[in-house]
């Protein structure tokens, strides 16, 4: 029997299984036959990075040092660090390396079907057999089966869509529109060295609204969902970690450092969990409020202000891009992901 089964081998699932690994027996399933693969992920990942891998260039296809924001009427509002903000990173190459260094077993074409947490166990269904574990970890995304069979929604699931073309681009700002004619989030561009990425958010967006924006020919689709505003994470014997819980930004769709930031506080907790023999709802509640304490006020922000976004009309907008304009200092120093966070406050 293993420790923890975690479902899903993403950048959450594998990062949860490297920490995990130190002191339990793990073991990683994953439904398609190669890490990486799909990849509908724009992999703009601040620097904040940094504090979990060690970054290495083959992955890294641009640096960002800032955005340019377009309002609906045609105002610009410049975003800049003196350095690095963001690195453009190749998910499929990022999330390869992450599982090379995975000793346990990551286990390719196993589907996670069924699961059914018992008293001392949880026996697990797969596409290759039946597996058993103490603690089974649901990192299996935004149609997570385990958060499904939870219970556990997000407040929305968003589209996210990707234009990739062949046209080389070193530049160092991305450019973000929001314009209430296009969608109900935003278009972006990305200079991703060799290719320029045209995308967008939102939660009707079609393909033909960034062909009509962008004037695009001939380009490469890719297509994904972003949960917006977690839901619960923890149940007896299982814990959801990234997009299966909803671990997102709400301003952007980012996942991939919440998801990392959360499954830090999970490997905390579950190292608990195993030293105590506890795998009860309550104790693993302690995996909840740890997040939470990490992430839970920036999103608890972003879900507002997208409330009130949804609202707004192009006129309001325009209003909101006008009063941003002078507070261009402060934005300068926002951290890209922990806008309401301690490290953020101290430095605005
Ligand atoms: C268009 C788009 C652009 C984005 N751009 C960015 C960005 O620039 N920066 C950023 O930070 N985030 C971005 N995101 C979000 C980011 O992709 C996710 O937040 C991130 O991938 C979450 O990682 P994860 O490991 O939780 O889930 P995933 O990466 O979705 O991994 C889940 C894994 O679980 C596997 N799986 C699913 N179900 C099962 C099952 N039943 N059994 C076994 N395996 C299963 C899947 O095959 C997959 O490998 C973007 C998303 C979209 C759609």
């Amino acid at each position: 029997m293993f420790d923890c089964i975690i479902a899903g081998a993403g950048p959450v699932g594998l990062y949860t299984a490297g920490m995990l690994e130190k002191k339990l027996k793990v073991l990683v399933l994953e439904e398609h036959g190669r890490i990486g693969r799909p990849n509908h992920c724009s992999g703009l990942i601040s620097r904040n990075l940094e504090g979990f891998v060690r970054i290495r260039k083959r992955w890294v296809e641009n640096e960002i040092r800032g955005a340019i924001l377009h309002s609906p009427f045609g105002r610009e509002i410049r975003v800049e660090k003196p350095g690095t903000a963001a690195f453009v990173i190749n998910r499929e190459e990022f999330d390869k390396d992450l599982e090379k260094g995975v000793k346990s077993q990551v286990e390719l074409n196993a589907r996670l079907l069924d699961f059914s947490a018992e008293r001392d166990r949880v026996k697990i269904k797969t596409s290759k057999g039946v597996r058993e574990c103490k603690m089974l970890i649901g990192c299996d995304g935004v149609n997570s089966l385990v958060a499904g069979k939870l219970g556990s929604r997000p407040r929305e699931i968003l589209n996210g869509l990707i234009a990739l073309v062949k046209e080389e681009n070193h530049g160092d700002f991305v450019e973000l529109w929001f314009d209430k004619r296009l969608t109900d989030g935003f278009l972006w561009k990305i200079p991703r060295g060799n290719m320029t990425e045209y995308g967008g958010l939102g939660s009707s967006l079609k393909f033909q609204t960034l062909e009509k924006f962008f004037k695009l020919k001939g380009y490469e689709k890719r297509a994904g969902l972003v949960p917006i505003g977690p839901g619960k994470s923890y149940s007896e014997r299982v814990l959801l970690i990234g997009d299966a819980a909803g671990q997102t930004k709400v301003w952007s769709g980012g996942g991939v450092i919440y998801g990392l930031t959360c499954a830090r506080v999970a490997a905390g907790v579950l190292e608990k969990a195993f030293e105590k023999g506890d795998f009860t709802e309550k104790f693993l509640s302690g995996y909840e409020r740890g997040w939470k304490k990490e992430i839970g006020k920036g999103i608890a922000a972003g879900l507002m202000f997208r409330k009130i976004y949804k609202r707004l009309g192009n006129r309001r907008i325009e209003v909101i891009f006008r009063t941003g304009k002078h507070l261009d200092f402060l934005m300068n120093k926002l951290d890209m992901d922990f806008i309401l966070s301690k490290r953020t406050l101290a430095r605005s």
